[in-house]
């Protein structure tokens, strides 16, 4: 939880990445957070077991639901993105998943960006098909579209800060707007961002949610997902009575309103969670808190990287469009400029002139790039999205998404710009 005593001021970003959620081991002294690798907890007495599963106590029961090790990483992770709250799940799409199950019913409708992650894509159309959710994608660039597409039943808008692997910005302000006038919350998937770039609460998010996979623990040792509350949307709007109303899934809870700002991250822990199961282990926790304590340093070098990898590109004869939007003549410039003030992230996309066949000659003659699906790691990796991961997707979707059959996306990691580029260019030349 944010420190929110009026007389200190608030710690900076660097500060909170290595103390939010942070304090020494009350029984041992430890001072790096323990990972407690426990499935229960043994309870003091009768009375407190009670009070901890009527929620009229907030303790550890059972780590399906809470453990301490997770809950310093949601707490630091809470903590700089400026929301109330977070859960952790086990993995990213475990809590995309989990907020909509807990938020939506049947007959509800979604307005989602067509320009997200494969893997989210594939979930949202086959797992709302089975939830019976209607579910629309809109080009995320116009806000006109997004307006279009609200129906009286539209319960969430859902868009990544960047798009994976487009490179689109989100004018997140405007199409909050647009999600407030039409009664619903605006969920923001943060992961290629991170708290360091962007934090999308501060234009108008509701609900943040996370691949901790990726940039968070930033050295590609372990899946793992959050989401992260703002904790001021009026759920009691008459538009959501799954959280407003008593829960016959919690003997008769009203969470918005026994909980008010903490209603459905208390929901999303004591339902979905619990029944979901999609549990963070203490162990990923652990390497995902540790991760984020050098998060504002490495997404300073990602960066820094990908700015000189992408005007290097960008310069080349062999390559015919690069799609990083940090570049200074990328169409998403101002809106960088607003939202992305420190840096466009390291994930983008690029297009050699030879197409397909060049493509995959390239990434096979690549050496210091690791060819796998991953992004955010320390290492610097390479894929082919047409045939991996947006394999999923039809050739409109693939259009609608930014990718063609040479798009190469690159993942930017933390080694010296120079080598990156020193191997680009050898990989370049064999092409010719
Ligand atoms: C990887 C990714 C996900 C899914 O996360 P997992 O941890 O792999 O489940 C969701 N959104 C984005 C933008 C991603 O890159």
């Amino acid at each position: 939880m944010q420190d929110q005593s009026p007389k200190k001021p608030p710690f900076g970003f660097a500060t909170r990445t290595i103390h939010a959620g942070a304090r020494p081991d009350p029984t041992t002294g430890a001072r790096t957070q323990p990972i407690y690798q426990t499935t229960s907890f043994v309870f003091e007495d009768s009375e407190s077991a009670a009070a901890y599963f009527n929620l009229q106590e907030y303790g550890n029961t059972y780590s399906r639901i809470m453990n301490p090790t997770v809950a310093a990483f949601e707490e630091r992770l809470a903590n700089l993105e400026g929301g109330a709250g977070s859960v952790a799940f086990a993995s990213g799409l475990a809590a995309q998943a989990a907020v909509f199950v807990t938020i939506l019913e049947p007959g509800d409708h979604v307005i989602a960006s067509s320009a997200l992650y494969g893997g989210t894509v594939t979930q949202l159309k086959h797992l709302f098909r089975k939830l019976s959710v209607e579910l629309s994608f809109v080009n995320p660039d116009d806000p006109g579209a997004w307006r279009g597409a609200i129906k009286a039943n539209t319960k969430a808008l859902f868009a990544e800060t960047i798009g994976n692997p487009g490179g689109n910005v989100l004018d997140i302000e405007s199409v909050a707007a647009i999600a407030h006038d039409a009664g619903a919350p605006l969920i923001i998937d943060n992961t290629f961002a991170t708290a360091a770039l962007c934090r999308p609460f501060e234009f108008g998010a509701d609900v943040v949610v996370y691949s901790a996979t990726k940039f968070i623990g930033g050295h590609g040792t372990s899946l793992g997902g959050a989401v992260v509350d703002k904790g001021d949307f009026d759920w009691s709007n008459g538009r959501y009575p799954v959280i407003a109303n008593a829960s016959p899934a919690y003997h008769g809870l009203k969470f918005h309103e026994t909980f008010g700002t903490y209603g459905l991250l208390m929901k999303l822990r004591t339902e979905t969670l619990r029944d979901l199961g999609a549990a963070l282990s203490p162990f990923n926790a652990f390497l995902l808190a540790l991760g984020v304590e050098t998060l504002p340093l490495r997404m300073r070098q990602h960066v820094y990287n990908a700015n000189e990898v992408a005007n290097w590109l960008a310069r080349h004869p062999q390559v015919s469009r690069v799609s990083y939007p940090g570049l200074a003549t990328s169409p998403y410039a101002a809106l960088v400029k607003k939202y992305l003030p420190q840096g466009a992230g390291a994930v983008f996309c690029f297009d050699l002139a030879g197409g397909r066949t060049a493509g995959t000659q390239f990434i096979a003659a690549l050496e210091l790039f690791s060819h796998l699906a991953n992004v955010g790691d320390a290492k610097s990796l390479v894929i082919h999205p047409a045939t991996t991961t947006h394999r999923q997707l039809s050739d409109s979707e693939l259009a609608a998404a930014g990718i063609g059959p040479g798009t190469i996306r690159l993942s930017m990691g933390l080694e010296d710009a120079a080598d990156l580029i020193s191997d680009l260019d050898q990989s370049l030349r064999r092409l010719s």
